[in-house]
């Protein structure tokens, strides 16, 4: 079967493209990106005029809470709020219960991926046991399995030789190790940003300090042992400038933000709103232009959603004792696209770091449209703004801070391996 999508703008930082192009596919596969109009004629055609063509996007932070917080999340809704999001591919972390340190959980993963996903979901394993922090999770067993990554991910390694044990492993099984960077002892009761507005709202706060510091442990451990360091979530700008002098030193370190934090500042907590309460916390305006500097300069090679669906009850409750987390993979695409609309960046640079530098960042398939890889991709009209309605979110998680916020860049369709899986407002 071959189909022609036509009439559109390819992005493709991966493959080094941009520019008008027909896109072919045939079973499942990109057989070619053609000057507009030269597609064969027996091909079915749609009409993607005025619609840039983009690589499927990766998004490398997920928590898809299945098995065992369903109620937040499964892997169906999850994958469908991923389609819907003009995500094709997703690493979903080990924080479910039971935790994924072991190969039958990442098999069951992968089994409900299979049966229920729309999207292609790649499981990330444990660093530990349970998430303890204690001893080495089953780490053979799960590189066994088929994990792209080992993470303790939303928990924070605060064992410093449990840490370089872990990446000893990690190398042994050429996987990276995600680090969720927080020296707790700093953390401690605190659930938002210290300082000015901490300060002025009487919330208990963590100093951006415990980001930095934890980072540049984990980037000295790298060096110790030759992992591949990938540091989630930055949010601050000591984080940034510790990873931009590790790079330079020559340190395999990759670095991962989310939209919230080159979006929102701590002074969204002023609402008390707590689909503001994020983990690490959101941030001064200082450290949120250092992320977008970051960002720009290569420091930061990728943005993922940290998508971290929550039930209702689990944050209409005081700010102090909510949940921690955003249900982000709606809002992704068009949150990063900002930052294209507000002459902060290109769109080819935007994209690649939502498609090429995360595929490469875990050694993942996709993430360009070169000849014969599995067509994943995205048909976005950057021109639309749409308006954010977490209500209407395919996500169970209907946490999210940007209710009521105009944001460019609707996902007209999403194709995975070729096939359809979302188009104009429905799942297919
Ligand atoms: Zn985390």
């Amino acid at each position: 079967m071959k189909l022609l999508l036509k009439g559109g703008t390819v992005v493709d930082p991966g493959g080094g493209q941009s520019g008008p192009a027909d896109v072919l596919i045939e079973n499942g596969v990109i057989s070619d990106v053609l000057s507009p109009g030269a597609g064969p004629k027996d091909a079915d055609v749609i009409d993607v005029s005025k619609m840039t063509i983009i690589p499927g996007v990766i998004d490398i932070h997920t928590h898809l809470r299945e098995p065992g917080f369903e109620y937040k999340e499964t892997v169906a809704s999850g994958t469908r709020a991923a389609a819907a999001g003009g995500v094709t591919s997703v690493a979903c972390m080990a924080n479910t219960d039971p935790v994924n340190d072991n190969g039958q959980i990442t098999e069951y993963i992968l089994e409900k991926a299979e049966t229920t996903g729309v999207v292609r979901v790649y499981p990330v394993g444990a660093v530990s046991r349970g998430l303890s922090g204690e001893v080495l999770a089953e780490i053979g067993e799960l590189a066994a399995a088929g994990v792209c990554a080992l993470s303790d991910d939303g928990h924070v390694i605060s064992n410093s030789d449990l840490m370089r044990r872990g990446m000893e492993y990690a190398v042994t099984f050429d996987l990276p190790v995600i680090s969720h960077s927080e020296d707790m002892s700093l953390v401690a009761d605190g659930v938002m940003n210290e300082g000015f507005v901490s300060t002025e709202l009487g919330l208990p706060a963590n100093p951006p300090q415990a980001e930095e510091i934890m980072i540049f442990r984990d980037v000295t451990l790298a060096q110790l042992t030759g992992a591949r360091l990938h540091v989630a979530h930055i949010s601050t700008a000591g984080g940034v400038e510790v990873i931009r002098r590790a790079k330079e030193r020559g340190v395999a370190v990759t670095a991962e933000t989310c939209p919230h934090y080159f979006t929102l500042t701590d002074d969204a907590v002023r609402t008390f709103d707590t689909n503001t309460k994020v983990n690490p916390p959101l941030r001064s305006e200082e450290d949120r232009r250092a992320v977008i500097e970051g960002l720009k300069d290569g420091t930061i090679d990728v943005i993922a959603s940290d998508h971290a669906p929550h039930d209702i009850v689990e944050k209409a409750v005081e700010f102090s004792y909510a949940a921690s987390g955003i249900s982000g993979l709606e809002t992704l695409l068009s949150l990063s696209l900002q930052l294209v609309r507000d002459g902060e960046m290109t769109l080819f640079d935007v994209v690649e770091k939502l498609t090429i530098a995360p595929a490469r960042t875990l050694g993942l398939a996709g993430g360009t449209l070169a000849t014969g890889v599995p067509a994943d991709l995205t048909i976005v009209d950057t021109g639309e703004d749409w308006t954010v309605d977490p209500r209407a979110f395919f996500s169970k998680g209907k946490n999210s801070p940007f209710a009521g916020r105009s944001v460019p860049g609707r996902v007209k369709m999403t194709i995975v391996a070729g096939s359809i899986v979302y188009r104009e407002g429905a799942i297919v």
